[in-house]
């Protein structure tokens, strides 16, 4: 065990990137790790735990009931999953077969992602609609009501929507389309934390179910996430993830969970079975949840976004060009800015392969790198690695002297 926490001190890096899959996520607090120790020596029925969510996620989230999910992205195959077949067990037992059955989700076509595998995994279709002719140049035009209106179809079972600051058209105008049109609308917010506001603000735009990512600004473990909406589709999805594996006559499942008397037997085990969740991953996310909802992160949040400003100053001493982008409330990151100038031979791509190549190895937020900007966020920052991160950059950007 100890040969093994050797190898992690090994690949450790410095996370100036914030809450990304690729480097681990976000910071788990010692509240949400006493949880999950806490949960470890319990033997619980996991459908009565998960009951137990679904309540706290409904009254968090201003939902009927909700699902701890393994991360986002099984959230949105659990959500289609029920999308798809309701509570018909035998479209359950057959999942990703879906001959027979409508299976296509109308989707943006600038909202697309990577993600979206997950809903395909399902056996679902996409089909894409619309055009977005401000990002070809084109025009000034996006997706339009009428784009989704147009594509429905015998086929069409739900409707697919990648939320984020910019996503268009609004999603209260796709989810007023997808009730007049009885589809139901799944939505992936997966990263639209903070603010925390936003939980409750997202589902009461009328979505039928929303996907939100547990290790990311949650700050739960990070093979969580959550997906909350409508009672009936709350109920297929827990049907679709949880362990099947009882005596039908003997299979008693929480009632405000799951709803028996709309299940013809019991199905075997779902699509959503390879997406288990652990005791311990549930208790450690909801104390996650319910410390999020709380404000219980602000300080910290406060306080790195501190360090971020100190950050600039140094780097500003040092004339070495930067901004910081302040934060819209206490709940959200400032980022530093750090501009590339290509005259001094090297791009932002080259100057963030230098950092990640370095000892310690630095990863800054690549969302900039086409305009040559480096980023650097601080949710995932530990105040004992600001002194190392500051000399990293500072070596790698320090103009040459004159
Ligand atoms: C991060 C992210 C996901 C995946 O979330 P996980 O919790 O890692 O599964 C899905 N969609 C979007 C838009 C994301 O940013």
């Amino acid at each position: 065990m100890d040969r093994f926490l050797n190898e992690l001190r090994d690949v450790s890096v410095i996370n100036a990137c914030g809450p990304v899959t690729r480097l681990g996520g976000s910071v788990m607090p010692p509240e949400v790790l006493q949880a999950f120790c806490d949960a470890a020596d319990q033997a619980v029925l996991l459908d009565d735990l998960q009951a137990a969510a679904s309540r706290r996620i409904a009254a968090l989230t201003g939902t009927e009931a909700g699902l701890v999910t393994a991360g986002a992205s099984a959230a949105l195959t659990l959500g289609a999953a029920a999308i798809l077949c309701g509570h018909d067990t035998a479209r359950m037992d057959r999942l990703p077969d879906c001959d027979g059955f409508p299976c296509e989700f109308l989707v943006a076509r600038d909202q697309r992602t990577g993600y979206d595998h997950a809903v395909r995994a399902t056996g679902a279709r996409l089909v894409e609609v619309g055009i977005n002719e401000q990002i070809s140049g084109a025009g000034v035009r996006r997706t339009e009501i009428r784009d989704y209106e147009s594509a429905i179809g015998p086929q069409t079972a739900g409707i697919l929507y990648t939320l984020s600051t910019d996503s268009a058209p609004p999603l209260e105008d796709v989810a007023a389309m997808a009730r007049e049109q009885n589809l139901h609308l799944l939505v992936d917010a997966a990263a639209e934390l903070p603010p925390r506001s936003r939980l409750r603000e997202i589902p009461a735009s009328g979505a039928d179910l929303v996907a939100f990512s547990g290790g990311k600004a949650i700050c739960g473990p990070q093979s969580t996430g959550l997906l909350c909406g409508k009672r009936e589709l709350i109920s297929s999805a827990a049907l679709q993830m949880l362990d099947m594996d009882d005596h039908p006559d003997l299979w008693t499942p929480p009632p405000d969970l799951i709803d028996v008397s709309r299940v013809t037997g019991m199905p075997r085990h779902g699509i959503g079975r390879a997406m288990k969740v652990s005791k311990e991953e549930i208790a450690a996310l909801m104390t996650a949840l319910e410390m999020l909802v709380s404000g219980r992160f602000e300080p910290l949040c406060c306080e790195q976004n501190v360090w971020i400003r100190d950050l600039a100053a140094v780097l500003e001493e040092r004339s070495i060009a930067c901004r910081v982008r302040e934060p819209l409330s206490d709940e959200q990151p400032a980022v530093l800015e750090i501009p590339v100038d290509p005259a001094t031979g090297r791009t932002a791509r080259d100057v963030c392969r230098m950092l990640r190549q370095g000892r310690p190895s630095v990863h800054v937020g690549h969302a900039g790198l086409s305009e040559g900007l480096l980023l650097i966020r601080p949710e995932c920052l530990q105040a004992a690695q600001m002194p190392d991160l500051t000399d990293a950059l500072c070596r790698v950007l320090q103009p040459p002297a004159e």
